[in-house]
């Protein structure tokens, strides 16, 4: 992500050391052109007539996003040059500067004037400057000859003189006002207009010529800008829908993402003003039962949130009290409610759009003051509120839930003490704060025969026993540690002790606290517990880890009755089993004892059957089957991924070699771990194995997860450019979960995009996910990229994928993978041969009946 660097802000007055010997320069040189001439009375009715033409180039503000950057093109050097040749110094400065002035005003009401000024000075000391050019190299005998390409040159040089002086202005206002930009940013400012200038003055020369040889000319002049202003509509609507389409899938996945972490403002309003070229975006959700008030804005200009409304507050309620939205436009609302907000002397058009919950209304969403005053908010900017709308109501009611859910999350109900994740937490920030000659201790009591108490006396004497042992041990602990409940019979102590001794003295007291009887009717009890103790940081410094060992040093504890152990490395015996896994692993893979299963990927419009993916299966002799996640992590942890791969990918190739000699040629997928992608061999293996089996390139493509093609660096960018060079196909796994905004995609050297299947899977239900998938299946189609839908498994799903257009699917639908026979006699049960495009055969799904 750019990071800015937080300009210097000047007082925008100062605007003012340039505009006023800017004018004086326009003023003195224009009188000075003009006086030894005479004004022509044609001239006046041209200058009305230029007026109108200026006033229209000014108004024209095309926008051309070229090589991801937006560019503003304005037209206003076009008549300026054709100026320059028929119209005298004075007139033509009046005019031009008059046009610019009520540009300007109109464009920025709420502008203050000394930008306004600034512009007109500046336009006016530029034309002034391209007259003084063009008169002052007149050739002495003879009007200018508008055949003689040194008359092109003198009007180019004389506009170009002109667009200097205002583009050297700005920067320097701007400078003086924000502080020095940088050279970059300065170039990417002005680079394009002095293209735009370019293109301008060849177009002005054109025209000038045509009008000089027959004033019919100005005709089929005419024609071709009605021909380039409706070209350049439907190009402008075509931008705008891919661009809302492309922030609409980015805004949806922050709304999504935020919805447990209480950041959803922030992921919201921004984007949401940002997309709506709107001044400011509120999120307002008024006091509800014990949820206080929350009321964020998003201005322009400004980084992070404010905490005042950006909307009038009339419309906010009314939108509230009604349930519906309001509109606050020229042509859209309420007109008699716009003219009694008029009246009130609120100007900004405004969008305002109910929270529904239910049949509740629990707040508003708008935003207000479209920031290009020409164009007002539409009944698209509607309707997308109102989308957006729907799913911030939703993510407002989770995060709500979560928040009453989490003060119950974090406590134990039957004793208030906090339970293991609270205290999770604590040793979690405890262990992150260290202090020299300070320790964190952990103490794990286990109150002894609790379960014979349940059994003997019932759950309610069990119960009774727990809150017994909490309130002691509350009473009994210093009030700096934290009490908690983290299992059944399981209490932890932790606090800050100066050394292990003092956790064993501490532990040792604590016990014999809460070591007494209890009477329950005529029985008498005594409440004893086993104490295991871990301190940090000789005994691990991870949270879990502390638990899990003060478990262990419990469990030994228990053995001796009533004795407290400090945990030692020799109380584990099981971590060796992690090791021998790998130990089996390696051997498995040397043995060939992997398998590898297929499962099919067919084309969702004619169901054909495109190729395979191959999937790594490995069954223990002792543990069962162990999760390909399980034992590629094995793998990537051991450094025998490489050999992991490689069995994969042979075994692929072995199976795609030989369905080409049937001639049902077919391809195949593996997965690649993101490790593989900076071993620097890779690719020239893979090269040498296509060779080997005879497989071509194109047969082969690798599946690489999102978060492994883009993981902010450029890492694994040698590796994918060669694999692609070798002509095997790449794919982006399991796209959607990781971070990657989808335009990214494009720059990428991969060929097809795999939606993860939690997208998939949802899309029948939760419209959120629908948009997600619709959204990269319209924007990858754009770019040229496959899309596979992957975790197929219900024929809804399969005809909402078709109807968004989606291209290939896999999923259980279709089959589960298969062991090779199995795939084989899937062929045989469920698919038809039918002769394909190219010769050879193509295996089709049949028809279910
Ligand atoms: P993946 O690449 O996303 O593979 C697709 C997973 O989705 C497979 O799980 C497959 O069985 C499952 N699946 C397919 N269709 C459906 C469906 O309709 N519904 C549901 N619920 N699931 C479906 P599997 O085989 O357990 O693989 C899990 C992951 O292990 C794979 O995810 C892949 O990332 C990794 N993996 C598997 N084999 C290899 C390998 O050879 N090398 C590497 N590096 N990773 C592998
Ligand atoms: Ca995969
Ligand atoms: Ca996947």
């Amino acid at each position: 992500m750019p990071r800015l660097t937080l300009p210097v802000r000047r007082t925008p007055q100062v605007a003012w050391l340039f505009t006023v010997p800017l004018s004086i320069l326009a003023v003195g040189l224009t009188f000075a052109l003009q006086l030894p001439l005479p004004i022509p009375p044609r001239d006046w009715y041209l200058a009305i007539l230029f007026f109108g033409l200026f006033l229209v180039a000014d108004a024209t503000v095309m926008r051309f996003e070229i090589r991801r950057q937006a560019i503003t093109v304005t037209v206003a050097e076009v008549p300026l040059l054709i100026g320059l040749f028929y119209l005298s110094p004075l007139l033509l400065v009046t005019v031009r500067a008059a046009a610019a002035a009520i540009t300007r005003a109109r464009r920025g009401r709420e502008q203050a004037s000394v930008k306004l000024w600034f512009n007109v000075a500046s336009v006016a000391a530029s034309v002034a400057v391209s007259k003084a050019i063009v008169i002052g190299l007149e050739p002495s005998d003879a009007a200018w000859d508008l055949r003689d390409p040194t008359t092109w040159l003198v009007l180019c040089l004389a506009v170009a003189a002109g667009v200097l002086i205002t583009m050297v202005s700005v920067v320097g206002v701007i400078t003086l006002v924000n502080g020095r930009a940088s050279n970059r940013d300065i170039a990417r400012a002005t680079v394009p207009g002095l293209i735009v200038t370019g293109v301008n003055i060849t177009v002005g020369l054109a025209a000038l010529l045509v009008i000089k040889a027959t004033p019919w000319g100005i005709v089929l002049l005419a024609v071709l800008v009605i021909v380039f202003v409706v070209a350049y509509r439907s190009y402008a609507q075509f931008v705008q829908q891919h661009r809302t389409l492309s922030e609409m899938y980015d805004l949806m996945r922050g709304i999504r993402d935020a919805r447990y972490s209480g950041m959803l403002a922030d992921a919201l309003l921004h984007r949401l003003r940002e997309m709506l070229r709107a001044e400011h975006a509120t999120l307002w959700l008024p006091v509800q039962a014990r949820f206080p008030e929350v009321l964020h804005t998003a201005q322009v200009d400004a980084s992070g949130l404010l905490d005042t409304p950006g909307s009038p507050d009339p419309l906010r309620r009314l939108a509230l009290e009604r349930g519906e939205t309001v509109a606050l436009t020229a042509k859209l609302g309420d007109p008699q409610l716009l003219a009694r907000m008029r009246s009130e002397g609120l100007r900004k058009d405004a969008i305002v759009v109910p929270l529904r919950s239910g049949d509740a209304v629990i707040g508003t969403l708008d935003v207000s003051g479209r920031l290009n005053d020409a164009v007002e908010f539409d009944p698209n900017d509607v309707r997308l509120m109102e989308t957006v709308a729907a799913h911030v109501a939703v993510a407002v009611e989770n995060s709500r839930l979560v928040d009453r859910l989490r003060f119950d999350a974090a406590h134990d109900a039957l004793t208030g003490l906090a339970n293991r994740r609270r205290l999770t937490a604590a040793l979690e920030e405890s262990v992150g704060v260290r202090a020299p000659g300070e320790m964190v201790a952990l103490l794990l009591f286990d109150v002894a025969g609790l379960r014979q108490v349940n059994e003997s006396l019932g759950h309610a004497a069990g119960d009774q026993v727990l809150v017994e042992v909490a309130r002691r041990l509350r009473a009994s602990a210093p009030s700096s540690a934290l009490v908690g409940r983290i299992g059944g019979d399981e209490f932890a102590v932790t606090l800050r002790v100066d050394s292990s001794d003092s956790a064993l003295g501490l532990a040792k007291d604590l016990r014999n606290q809460v070591r007494d009887q209890m009477v329950f009717g005529t029985l008498t009890l005594d409440v004893d517990t086993a104490v295991g103790v871990v301190v940090h940081p000789d005994h691990g410094s991870e949270p879990a880890t502390l638990i899990q060992r003060a478990d262990l040093a419990t469990t030994a504890a228990k053995t001796v009755p009533g004795s407290i152990q400090l945990y030692n490395p020799g109380l584990e015996s099981r971590s060796v089993r992690r090791l021998a896994l790998a130990g089996d692993l390696r051997r498995a893979i040397d043995n060939d004892e992997l398998d590898v299963y297929f499962q099919p990927k067919v084309t969702l419009g004619d169901r054909r059957l495109i190729g395979v993916e191959c999937l790594a299966r490995w069954e223990h002799p002792a543990h069962g089957s162990v999760p390909p996640e399980d034992f590629v992590a094995v793998a990537e942890h051991t450094g025998q991924l490489g050999h992991l791969t490689e069995a994969v990918l042979k075994e692929g190739l072995r199976r795609c070699r030989d369905w080409s000699a049937t001639n049902h040629p077919l391809s195949i997928a593996v997965n690649l771990s993101t490790r593989t992608l900076t071993d620097p061999d890779f690719p020239t293996r893979v090269q040498e194995l296509l060779g080997e089996y005879g497989v071509p390139p194109h047969r082969l493509t690798f599946e690489i997860k999102e978060e492994g093609v883009l993981d902010g660096t450029d890492r694994p960018m040698p590796t994918l450019h060669r694999l692609r060079d070798i002509g095997v196909r790449l794919s982006v796994d399991d796209f959607g979960t990781g971070y990657s905004s989808l335009s990214y995609l494009r720059r990428l050297p991969v060929h097809e995009v795999k939606v993860d299947r939690s997208f998939v899977q949802g899309m029948a239900t939760d419209p959120g996910d629908l948009a997600i998938v619709n959204a990269v299946v319209t924007l990858s189609q754009q770019f040229g990229l496959t899309v596979v839908a992957e975790g197929v498994e219900s024929e809804l799903t399969l005809e909402l994928l078709q109807d968004i257009g989606c291209e290939v699917g896999q999923g259980f639908l279709f089959s589960r993978p298969l062991p090779y026979e199995r795939l084989e006699a899937w062929f045989a049960a469920r698919t038809e041969s039918e002769p394909a495009q190219g010769g050879g055969e193509v295996r089709r799904l049949r028809a279910v009946t």
